[in-house]
């Protein structure tokens, strides 16, 4: 039995999911004709309470997107520092928006109201950058799939836009965040301009992620889909398996929270570890004692045919989704008491 650990991506389609995959309607979507394209995003646009929506073939790419219908070159993007727009885009910010990121500290990657009042330019310094856009990540993958409630967004919301400012939501678990708060995504539609969500994440689909938007930001939206080389033909065998994900494998990521804390507990009882952060959702990050390394812990798992990712110096993280099973629960915490580190 392998068990992997590395990410919630590396699930692979139930056979459900495979099958309503191969029963799929297609068409050619550059032309606008697939059926199950236009229904995935018919039904985001109906979930997350906005206007349009734009399927994409990942997470990175409709952030890109969304930051670049939001800002105008030379602009600035208020993030959190270790935000994946900025950390694991290859830079795409600085690419293909060409705006600079002010980068600010977050309570464990929320960012408050009064972090982002301290951090926009003045508009008349030409100096400065304009400050045009706060993007929020929800949860937030660098510390252990922290979330916000939805007050906390409507905070944060309405005193960047009484500012001028946009908001995009990089939501590529924000299904994550929703199980536990019992907010609505509904409701999220009214606090941004557009939301990225990932259906390749705890959702279990293969590939595929969806920038939902105003109106008035959908041919822009296209048109960079298209520029960064996203527009698909017969994709909707991939659509096919978003639409399945979202009526089938929300409500069930409780369960890979459930199994993630457990894994946080047993941890925090072995001699080795030196701390773990809070299990908000799915993601376990800890660090290691000194007299250890990441690299040792990730061998011995190894040869126990579990996988998992160093996250740090001495970090290493652990990521329960659909293919992270009881079994497999009991064989990880069976292993890590047992190696010897
Ligand atoms: C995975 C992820 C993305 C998108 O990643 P892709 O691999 O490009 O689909 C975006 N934001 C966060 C927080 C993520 O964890």
């Amino acid at each position: 039995m392998i068990v992997d650990l590395r990410s919630d991506t590396v699930t692979k389609p139930t056979p459900a999911m495979h099958q309503a995959m191969m029963q799929a309607e297609v068409g050619d979507d550059v032309f606008g004709e697939d059926p199950s394209i236009i229904s995935l995003e018919k039904k985001c646009v109906a979930l997350l309470g906005m206007d349009a929506a734009v399927f994409c073939p990942s997470g990175t790419m409709t952030n890109q997107i969304g930051v670049k219908i939001n800002t105008q070159p030379y602009d600035e993007v208020i993030c959190y520092k270790g935000s994946h727009i900025y950390k694991y885009e290859g830079g795409g910010v600085a690419g293909n928006s060409l705006a600079s990121m002010r980068l600010v500290e977050g309570d464990r990657g929320r960012i408050s109201v009064k972090e982002i009042e301290s951090n926009i330019n003045n508009v008349n310094d030409t100096h400065l950058p304009v400050t045009s856009l706060v993007s929020l990540e929800n949860t937030v993958v660098r510390e252990a799939g922290s979330y916000y409630t939805l007050d906390q967004i409507k905070m944060v919301s309405e005193f960047a836009r009484s500012r001028g400012l946009k908001m995009h939501l990089d939501g590529a678990r924000l299904f994550n965040a929703l199980v536990e708060t019992g907010d609505k995504a509904v409701e999220y539609g009214k606090y941004f301009d557009s939301i990225s969500i990932c259906l390749s994440k705890g959702l279990g689909a293969p590939v595929g992620s969806v920038l939902i938007c105003k109106k008035e930001l959908e041919t822009k939206a296209r048109r960079m889909r298209k520029a960064f080389g996203g527009g698909m033909r017969q994709a909707g065998f991939l659509a096919a398996a978003g639409i399945y994900a979202l009526d089938n494998h929300i409500t069930r990521l409780k369960e890979d929270h459930t199994r993630a804390k457990t894994l946080g507990k047993e941890l925090r009882a072995l001699t080795w570890i030196k701390s773990v952060m809070p299990v908000d959702t799915n993601i376990v990050i800890f660090s290691i004692k000194e007299s250890s390394t990441p690299e040792k812990v990730l061998a011995r798992l190894n040869e126990h045919q579990i996988k998992a990712i160093k996250f740090g110096p001495q970090e290493i993280r652990l990521v329960t989704h659909l293919d992270f099973d009881d079994r497999m629960l009991n064989r990880t915490v069976e292993v890590l008491k047992k190696i010897s580190v």
